[in-house]
C-alpha cells in the first residue's frame, strides 16, 4: 500500500476503511486506523495531558514563585503545548539553582527587614557600625563577606527572639501571628519590592502629574528598588527614598493651602454676591448650593450631584436670559428711534423761532396792511405746520410709552421665571416634588409658622412597600415610574397647603400644617385608597403600590430631626406588623 501523506487524503481513506472494514467508529478505532494509513506511531505525537496535569498537581505551590510555575504549566498542558511546558520548567529549575547559588537576595532581604526591626539594646547606630564592620573586614571576597552578613543577622535576629520568648504578655494568637510571618517573609519580600516598585510607578507617579519632577523620581525609584543588590545600592535607595518622602510631604502641605485658598475664594464670592451682581435674585438657588457644598467636607458624590442640577438650571437660564436680553434691546432701539424724532422735531421748532422772528421784522417794517396780510399768512402757515409736528410727535411718544410698557412686563415676567428656575435646585428631578433640600426649608418655614399662629402641624414619612422586589421583577425604570406615580397621586389627593417632598429612594415626607393628629391619619389612609383606585399601569398591566406611613405631630421642643425620627419609628412598627398601613404615634 502506497503512503498518503496529505492528511485530508488520509483523513478520508481512514473513514472509507472504517466503513468498508465495517470497525465500530470510535476515537480509538479512528486513531489506529488512521496511524496505519499514514505511517506513523500512534504515540508519537500524543501529548500525556493526563499525565502532565497529575505532575503538575503534585508541586508544591507554597511560594509565589510555585504558583506562578503551576499557572504556566497548567496553561502549556491547556493548550498541549509540550515546548512551553519544558520551557517553563527548565526555567523554574534553573533559577531555582541560581538563587540557591547565591542566597543573596534572601540575605538582602533579610537585611532589610532587620535593619527596620526593633532588636532589644541595639540602636540604628549601633546596627549602621557593625555592619561596616562586617563589610570592611571581609575586603573583596564575597564568600566570606556572605557568611559574616549572615552571622551577623543571625545575631540580631536571636537578641529579638530572645526578647520574644521573655515576653509573657504576648497572646497565643499574637504568637502565632509573628511566627508565621516570620516564616512567610522571604517569600514576601520579592513579592513586596515589587508590589513597592509598583505604588511607587503606577499609583504615586501618577498621582504626581502635575509636579512632573517628583513623578520622575518616584519612577526612578521604582527601577531602584527593582535593581538594587547589594547593600550600598539598598542604603543609597533608602536615603534617596526618604528624601523623596520628605518632598512629598512639602508638596502635600502646598497642595492643601491651595486647596484652602481655593475655597477661601469660593466662598468669599458666594458670602458677596450680593455685593458682586446687581440683581441676584435669580441665583440664589444655586449660591445655596454651592455654599452647602463648601461648608462641609468634600465628597465626590455631593460635587457630581450639585454640578447635574446646575447644569440643568444655568441651561434654562441660559435660554431666559436670551429673551430677556432681546427685550431689552428692543426697549433701547425704541427709545433711540424716539429720541430721534424729539431732535427732527427740536429742528422744526428752532426753525419755526427763526421764520417767527423774520416775520415779526416783516411785521415792524410793513407799511400796508396788505404787506401785514401776506406776513400774517405765512406766521399762520408756519404755525399750522409745528402744530401738526407736534401732534406727531405726541402720537408717536404715546405709542412708544406704551410699547416700552409692553417690554418692562415681559422682563419682568422673564425675571420671575428666571428666579423660578433657580428654585428647581429644590425639587427632586425625577417626581417633581421638593427634594431634602427643598423640605428643609420649607420645614423651618412650616414650624415658625405654627409657632406663630398657635397650630398644629403634623408630619408623616411613607415609604413604598417591596419596591426593591418591584424593581428586580419590572426593571429599574418602571421602579421609577412607579415613584412619579406616587408622588403625582399625592400631589392630587393632599391639599395644595399640604408640602410633598421627596426625602429618599422610595421615601416621601408629608408636612400637613394645621392638621391634628387625627386627620392627619385619615388623609394618609384616604392617599392609601387613593392608590389602590388610581393604580399604576405599564404596559397595559395594573401595578399595585402600597406603602407604609408614620404620622406625628410636631410638639413643643421639637425640631425637624426629632419629628422625623418618631415619624420613621412609626412606619418602621407599620412595615413590622404587615405592611401597607398608617401608624400614628403622640
Ligand atoms: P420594604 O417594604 O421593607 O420597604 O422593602 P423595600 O424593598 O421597599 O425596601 P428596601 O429598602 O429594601 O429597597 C428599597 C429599594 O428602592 C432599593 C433601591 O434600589 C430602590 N430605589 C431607591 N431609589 C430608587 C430610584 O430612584 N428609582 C428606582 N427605580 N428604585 C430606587
Ligand atoms: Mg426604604
Ligand atoms: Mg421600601
Amino acid at each position: 500500500m502506497t503512503t498518503l501523506t496529505n492528511p485530508f487524503e488520509v483523513a478520508r481513506e481512514t473513514l472509507r476503511l472504517l466503513a468498508g472494514r465495517r470497525i465500530p467508529p470510535t476515537p480509538d478505532n479512528y486513531l489506529t486506523l488512521y496511524h496505519e494509513i499514514a505511517g506513523t506511531k500512534p504515540t508519537e505525537n500524543a501529548f500525556p495531558e493526563a499525565q502532565l496535569r497529575s505532575l503538575t498537581a503534585a508541586l508544591p505551590n507554597a511560594s509565589s514563585d510555585q504558583i506562578r510555575l503551576a499557572r504556566q504549566l497548567d496553561e502549556a498542558v491547556k493548550t498541549a503545548n509540550w515546548d512551553d511546558y519544558k520551557g517553563y520548567l527548565v526555567g523554574f529549575i534553573n533559577n531555582l539553582a541560581e538563587s540557591q547559588k547565591l542566597g543573596w537576595s534572601d540575605l538582602i532581604a533579610d537585611l532589610l527587614r532587620q535593619w527596620d526591626a526593633k532588636h532589644p539594646g541595639l540602636t540604628a547606630a549601633r546596627k549602621r557600625e557593625s555592619l561596616e564592620h562586617v563589610l570592611s573586614s571581609s575586603g573583596a571576597n564575597p564568600d566570606i563577606l556572605f557568611s559574616r552578613m549572615q552571622g551577623l543577622l543571625r545575631s540580631w535576629g536571636h537578641g529579638r527572639e530572645q526578647e520574644a520568648a521573655a515576653s509573657s504578655e504576648a497572646t497565643p494568637a499574637e504568637k502565632t501571628i509573628s511566627t508565621a510571618s516570620t516564616v512567610a517573609l522571604p517569600d514576601l519580600l520579592p513579592e513586596l519590592r515589587e508590589l513597592f516598585a509598583f505604588t511607587l510607578e503606577t499609583a504615586i507617579a501618577t498621582q504626581l502629574l502635575e509636579s512632573p519632577q517628583l513623578s520622575g523620581d518616584a519612577k526612578a525609584l521604582a527601577t531602584d528598588i527593582r535593581t538594587a543588590g547589594t547593600p550600598a545600592q539598598l542604603q543609597e535607595f533608602l536615603t534617596r527614598l526618604k528624601r523623596f518622602a520628605f518632598k512629598l510631604e512639602l508638596l502635600a502641605e502646598d497642595q492643601t493651602e491651595l486647596r484652602q485658598s481655593l475655597l477661601g475664594l469660593l466662598r468669599l464670592l458666594v458670602g458677596n454676591i450680593t455685593e458682586l451682581v446687581l440683581d441676584d435674585h435669580w441665583l440664589h438657588g444655586q449660591i445655596e448650593v454651592v455654599r452647602e457644598i463648601i461648608d462641609k467636607p468634600l465628597s465626590q458624590r455631593t460635587l457630581d450631584d450639585a454640578q447635574r442640577r446646575l447644569k440643568e438650571v444655568l441651561f434654562k437660564q441660559s435660554q431666559l436670559k436670551a429673551s430677556l436680553f432681546e427685550a431689552k434691546e428692543a426697549i433701547k432701539q425704541m427709545l433711540a428711534g424716539f429720541v430721534d424724532h424729539l431732535a427732527d422735531f427740536a429742528e422744526a421748532t428752532s426753525d419755526y423761532h427763526d421764520k417767527i422772528e423774520i416775520c415779526a421784522g416783516k411785521i415792524s417794517s410793513a407799511n400796508n396792511i396788505s404787506d401785514l396780510e401776506s406776513v400774517l399768512g405765512e406766521v399762520m402757515r408756519e404755525t399750522r405746520t409745528i402744530q401738526i409736528n407736534a401732534q406727531r410727535s405726541r402720537d408717536e411718544l404715546r405709542s412708544t410709552q406704551a410699547k416700552v410698557q409692553e417690554s418692562e412686563a415681559r422682563i419682568r415676567e422673564l425675571e420671575q421665571e428666571l428666579e423660578a428656575t433657580s428654585d428647581l435646585v429644590r425639587h427632586d428631578q425625577l417626581t417633581g416634588v421638593l427634594n431634602r433640600r427643598g423640605l428643609e426649608e420649607i420645614f423651618d418655614k412650616e414650624v415658625a409658622r405654627a409657632v406663630r399662629h398657635d397650630t398644629l402641624l403634623c408630619v408623616a414619612l411613607l415609604d413604598i412597600d417591596n419596591f426593591k422586589k418591584l424593581n428586580d421583577s419590572m426593571g429599574h425604570d418602571v421602579g421609577d415610574e412607579a415613584l412619579i406615580h406616587l408622588a403625582s397621586v399625592c400631589r392630587e389627593t393632599l391639599r395644595p397647603q399640604d408640602t410633598v417632598a421627596r426625602y429618599g429612594g422610595e421615601e416621601f415626607i408629608i408636612l400637613l400644617p394645621e392638621t391634628p393628629l387625627q386627620d392627619a391619619t385619615v388623609a394618609l389612609t384616604r392617599l392609601q385608597r387613593e392608590l389602590t383606585k388610581k393604580f399604576f399601569l405599564h404596559a397595559n398591566e395594573k401595578i399595585l403600590i402600597t406603602f407604609s406611613a408614620g404620622v406625628t405631630q410636631m410638639l413643643p421642643g421639637d425640631d425637624r430631626a426629632t419629628a422625623i425620627k418618631r415619624a420613621d419609628g412609626a412606619m418602621y412598627q407599620a412595615k413590622q406588623t404587615g405592611k401597607n398601613r398608617v401608624v400614628a404615634v403622640d
